[in-house]
Formats: C-alpha cells, structure tokens, sequence
C-alpha cells in the first residue's frame, strides 16, 4: 500500500519571463492543480519566476525539504531557456547527454529535414539523477527524480506537450509512491443558472453530506457544481441521482463533457443537421460547433449578419421586420433562423440577435438582451433571454443559450423556450 504523500509537500514553479509581463497567463499551473487533484495531491503553493538562473534557484531552495516540485517552462532550445542547467547547478550535479533522448531527437530531426545543430544537443543533456520523458509533441524532454532532497517533476512550457507527456509523469509519479488513489468525486455541468441559485438549491444535500469537499463556480458555458471524497472515501450511492433531480433539465454534462460536443453528438445519434444565424455572437456559435471533431456530420453552416443589410442580403430578412421591430427582435430572430434553414437545407437552424454591450442598449432593448430562434421542420420558435454579464460573457451565454436549446429540443421535441430563463 502506497501511502500518499502529506498533503503540504507539492508545489508547482512556473518559470517564463512571459508570465509576468502580462503576455501569457499561467494556465500551466492551473492545469496541474487539476490533474493532480484528481489523484488525491493538493498542490500547497504556486510560484511564477522570470526566466532568471538565480530566481528559479532561489524558488527551488525556499521549498521544503521532501516536497514534490513540478517546474515548468524554459527547457527548449534558445538561450532564454536555462531550467536544465540551473536545476543540474542547483542540485550540485552535472548536465549528461543521455543517449534515448538524442536518439529521438535525431530521428525528428530527419523526418522534418532539420540539421541536428547545437540547439538539439541541448535538448539532450538532462541533470544527472533525473530521467527523462521523451516528449512526442515537442523536442525538450521532461524529467522527473530525486535532486536536492525534493522529487521534482520538471516539465517543458508549451501546454500541448505538458498534456501529451501527462500520462507518462503520472506513470513516474504513481512507481515514486507520489500519488494517492483516484479521488471519487461528480461534476455536474449546468446551463441558465445562476450560481447562487444552484448553490441554494443544492445545500441542503451539502449539509447531507458534509463529509464531502463541495464547490460551486463559474464554467466556460455555466454553473458547474462538484462534490469529491476527501482522503480516498467513496462517494455516497445514489448522489448523482439525487444531483440530478435536484437540477433536472439544466444539467447537460458531467466531468470534462463540453455542451458543443453533447449537442453534436445528440444530432449525430438523430441523424439531423444544423445551421446556424449569427449577429452578435459574430460566428461563436459555429466556431463552438466546430471545435467538436465530426461535426461535419451533422453542422452544415452558417451565416454571420451582424448589419441590417447582411440579415436581409443573406437571409433574406424582410425589410419591413427590421423597420417595425428592429434586429434584435422575436420577429428578426425567427426570420434568421427560418432563413439559415432553407438557404443551407439543414433539418435544424439556430439564430442569435442580441445587444452584447457595453453600448447600444436602450429603455426599450438594455444590454444584454438577447433573443434566440429555433427553427426545425415543424417550424420556429424564439425566446427572449437578459444576459447580465460584460460584452464578452453576454456572447458565450448567448452560444450556450442557443445550444441548450437545441439541446432540449432534441431530447423531447419540446418548445426549448418554455423552460424558464432564471430559474426562480
Ligand atoms: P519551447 O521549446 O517552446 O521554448 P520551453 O520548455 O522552453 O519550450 P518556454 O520557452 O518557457 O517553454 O515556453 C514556451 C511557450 O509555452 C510560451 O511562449 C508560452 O506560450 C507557453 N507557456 C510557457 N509557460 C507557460 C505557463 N506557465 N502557462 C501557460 N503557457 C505557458
Ligand atoms: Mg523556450
């Protein structure tokens, strides 16, 4: 039995003078708490140091002897790149070639047509003591080991290559004896509720089970809420279920499930096609649509009108809606979508007009209003929703509105507008 180590010992260093100009924001570090959270480690503390021998030795030293370090950044080939040297340095320890990872890299060297010049061979020398992890999306190996009385986990910085040598660190981590059993834990994923709604409705099945670590927050397209097992405990049967019909319709997923990906797998499973209408999203619903692998099976296209002469041009939007109800209107909204549908003879067509903000709102139509259209061969139907994010959260709140429509639709061949739009 492999005993998990204490739950302060690990910490992530992310290195990169980018992430402290405010060019590149440090999701590296993020990612990791995530994934190590899902095997029962708790990352005690993040640090982000510029791309500085000193700075990362520094970092290094001020961790407790014994922890776990996940490094990041600066492995590759330039001469900013200085993690392999400084962590060798640091750990009092040469840098040697080792003979797997040259090998590799020739390989792709011949296959891309690249000379296997100075900037390679640096790629192959690893801290003496550590081993690395060949890297199949990059060049710079990872290595992992025992320097300097802490494990440390040293990883490139490109995101990609962090996910494709994840398993294989995993792997390492799980024979150290770094890594607990799997934490039991459900995440269900919601549309149109609002967080303090769905942390109400849920508490009183948190305060059912207060032996599990609850959180509430703010997904890419809604609330998500999640109950995990602390220390290696199960989860109580039947909480899922009881989840679930706590919420009903408003959950669409769980875990890592996307809404694009739900409702292109709904339209495949019913062999029909979608098009879609756009203004104010200016072509987020099919840019989400499409970032599903297959949705050519079912996502025909699309047209993006956000003038009043492209909805009538493209759409063939009469004019006389757009004088007497204005674009963002039940009207213009139900016209869009009949006309998406027809003009790209898809089965389904979704519409979105709205006002995105900061500006353009009035008494009449505020920021935030948004009207969304479905048409299908029984014909159109159109809700009217009042998004009270920024410009940029009104747009995605928009899309995922418009999917969980058809989402709903596709499920029962329900009116998708019926449901209510805050819940309470
Ligand atoms: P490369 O071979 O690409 O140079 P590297 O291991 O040297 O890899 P860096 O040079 O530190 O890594 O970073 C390369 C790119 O990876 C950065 O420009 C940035 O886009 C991304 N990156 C690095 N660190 C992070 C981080 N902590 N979070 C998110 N992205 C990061
Ligand atoms: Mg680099």
């Amino acid at each position: 039995m492999v005993t998990p180590v204490p739950l302060h010992a690990t910490y992530v260093i992310a290195v990169g003078d980018e992430l402290l100009n405010g060019r590149t924001s440090d999701t590296n570090s993020t990612t990791l708490q995530r994934r190590l959270l899902r095997r029962g480690v708790r990352v005690a503390g993040t640090e982000v140091v510029p791309d500085e021998a000193s700075a990362l030795r520094a970092a290094l030293s001020r961790l407790p002897a014994g922890s776990l370090v996940l490094v990041t950044g600066g492995l590759g080939p330039t001469p900013d790149d200085l993690t392999a040297a400084t962590v060798a340095a640091w750990g009092n320890v040469t840098l040697t070639e080792r003979e797997d990872v040259t090998r590799q890299l020739r390989e792709l060297c011949e296959q891309r047509g690249w000379s296997f010049g100075p900037n390679m061979v640096k790629q192959t020398l690893v801290p003496a003591g550590l081993v690395p992890l060949l890297n199949r999306r990059g060049t710079a190996p990872a290595m992992c080991g025992e320097l300097g009385g802490r494990t440390l986990v040293v990883l490139p910085g490109p995101p990609a290559e962090i996910d494709g040598l994840w398993p294989d660190v995993e792997d390492w981590l799980e024979r150290s004896g770094r890594l607990g059993p799997a934490t039991a834990s459900v995440r269900l994923r919601t549309v149109r509720i609002p967080e303090p709604v769905l942390a109400r409705e849920t508490a009183p099945l948190a305060a059912a089970h207060p032996q599990l670590a609850w959180s509430w927050w703010l997904g890419r397209w809604g609330v998500d809420v999640q109950a995990s097992a602390v220390d290696g405990g199960a989860l109580p049967a039947g909480l899922e279920a009881d989840l679930v019909a706590l919420l009903g319709d408003f959950v669409w997923g769980r875990d890592e499930e996307e809404l694009p990906a739900v409702v292109v797998d709904a339209l495949r499973a019913c062999r029909r096609t979608v098009a879609v209408a756009e203004s104010c999203t200016g072509g987020l619903l099919g840019a989400a649509l499409t970032e599903t692998a297959g949705a050519s099976d079912v996502f025909v296209g699309g047209f993006l009108t956000y003038a009043d002469a492209a909805k009538q041009a493209l759409l063939g939007v009469e004019p006389e809606i757009l004088a007497e109800h204005g674009a963002v209107s039940a009207a213009c909204a139900l016209a869009m979508a009949a006309g998406a549908r027809t003009r790209l003879g898809a089965d389904h067509a979704l519409a979105i007009t709205g006002v995105a903000g900061p500006d353009g709102g009035t008494a009449a139509k505020p920021v935030g209003i948004t009207w969304i259209a479905l048409a299908g061969p029984a014909g159109a139907v159109t809700g009217r929703f009042r998004f009270t994010g920024d410009r940029a959260r009104n747009r995605r709140l928009a899309v995922a509105a418009a999917l969980d429509a058809l989402r709903r639709h596709l499920r029962d061949g329900c009116n998708p507008f019926d449901a209510p739009d805050l819940w309470r």
